[in-house]
């Protein structure tokens, strides 16, 4: 639903930097901390934070709202699609240049710079999906030379469970792990791996839920996305290698996965709702219970993604450029895919999208996919080159979404250094 928040002409009280990622159209949520206090809900405008439980306090927002920020996690107005909408309207109503009361209101304006961001919600589980085709088809190839893709993916959003407790917000260091690797010509040994990597995803925050047994219908399950953020799902490629036949990723994806912190919200994204591609000649058509009309018109996003590695003490380079259209299952398949069975899901559950890698060299999304499987080296600014993930490589994600006619807005950071195994 697009309505007077998404006018392009819009502009704030607060300062917001040109191009921000962060103007009055988008107001992502998020969790912020100040000094040792608890955790509080907030929203984000160019640098700086609004306090929503302040904003409940003083009365300057709809009394309904102030039970959903009152405690230190977003799950409760995730959960709740029209109070987001309300406190959405009414926050930038309040942060509008022509807005009165603006003393009030800059009272509870922190600066970005004060403040800690923390993960944005209690996250029950997390799913990985493994929708990038490109990435499966490129990944794929280096397994299976003859069959890149395996017969189920055209029918089957294929994922695996991962781990809720090593997810952490950006900006938390990311230990090299350790395991097993297995050299071609010799006997399995245990040590730091030797092809850390990176996977760029976008990240989905449910809002909805559904009780064990019952599924949600695919003509729902847009609705169940609260929000998108950016996901870097740290993969372990040696001991991946070792580890995945038969039952799929294990301890090379759940030492760590780093989210951004700030949520773009549905309703920010209304105005960047794009049909889903259209499947290429020869493709299946997704079975009944994936398919939904309205879904295929409007369930995927313009959003462009992007990746730039930091070698210690070095300038950073430009790796990726990708865009979440290179998805070949929407969010709503995913949902609906997921609770198929009966498997319930819960407001604050995370999926992650896959690897979004595009059709060209320079849209893929992973070290494994921009070194050829590590056989040629990446060339960064400044004179190095790249296989894999060195310890004190920073890499950082950052996504735009853009249409004609509309303010683009972004999704800040999702960072993260490598440091040496424990
Ligand atoms: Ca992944």
């Amino acid at each position: 639903m697009i309505d007077a928040s998404h006018d392009p002409a819009l502009t704030s009280w607060v300062d917001v930097p040109p191009g921000h990622d962060f103007p009055i159209q988008n107001l992502p949520l998020g969790v912020f901390s100040v000094g040792g206090e608890a955790p509080r809900v907030g929203m984000a405008i160019g640098d700086h934070v609004v306090d929503l439980a302040g904003l409940a306090a003083d009365g300057a927002i709809d009394p309904g709202l102030a039970p959903l920020v009152a405690g230190p996690v977003l799950n409760p107005l995730l959960a709740d699609a029209a109070a987001r909408r309300l406190m959405r309207t009414q926050v930038s109503a309040l942060l509008v240049t022509s807005a009165t009361h603006r003393t009030a209101t800059s009272s509870r304006l922190w600066s970005r710079d004060d403040v800690t961001l923390d993960l944005p919600a209690a996250i029950g589980d997390y799913t990985d999906f493994y929708v990038g085709i490109h990435h499966a088809t490129a990944i794929g190839k280096l397994f299976r030379p003859d069959q890149p893709l395996l017969p189920n993916y055209k029918y089957v959003p294929i994922g695996y469970h991962g781990r809720a407790s090593t997810v952490r917000v950006s900006g938390t260091p990311v230990v090299r792990p350790n395991g097993q690797r297995k050299p071609p010509d010799g006997p399995p040994t245990y040590g730091p791996s030797r092809r850390l990597d990176f996977e760029l995803e976008l990240a989905i925050w449910l809002g909805g839920g559904n009780a064990m047994g019952q599924a949600i219908d695919i003509a729902d399950a847009g609705a169940a996305v609260a929000g998108l953020g950016l996901l870097n799902d740290w993969s372990a490629r040696d001991l991946q290698a070792w580890e995945y036949v038969p039952l799929g990723p294990f301890l090379a994806k759940s030492f760590a996965t780093t989210v951004s912190p700030w949520i773009v919200t549905a309703e920010a994204l209304a105005p960047f709702r794009i049909a889903q591609a259209e499947r290429p000649d020869g493709d299946p058509k997704p079975l009944d219970y994936l398919w939904d009309s309205r879904d295929q018109a409007a369930g995927a996003f313009a959003i462009d993604l992007f990746a730039d590695l930091i070698p210690a003490g070095g300038a950073p380079t430009r790796i990726t450029r990708s865009a979440a259209r290179h998805m070949y299952w929407t969010a709503a398949q995913m949902i609906a895919h997921h609770t198929s069975n009966g498997c319930a899901l819960n407001p604050g559950d995370l999926l992650g999208s896959g690897t979004i890698s595009g059709p060209s060299p320079e849209a893929a999304a992973s070290l494994v996919e921009l070194t050829a499987g590590g056989g040629a080296p990446l060339a960064l600014a400044g004179g190095a080159a790249r296989t894999f993930l060195e310890d004190g490589d920073e890499v950082v994600l950052t996504a735009r979404a853009n249409n004609d006619g509309y303010a683009s807005i972004g999704f800040g950071e999702c960072r993260g250094t490598v440091i040496p195994s424990a």
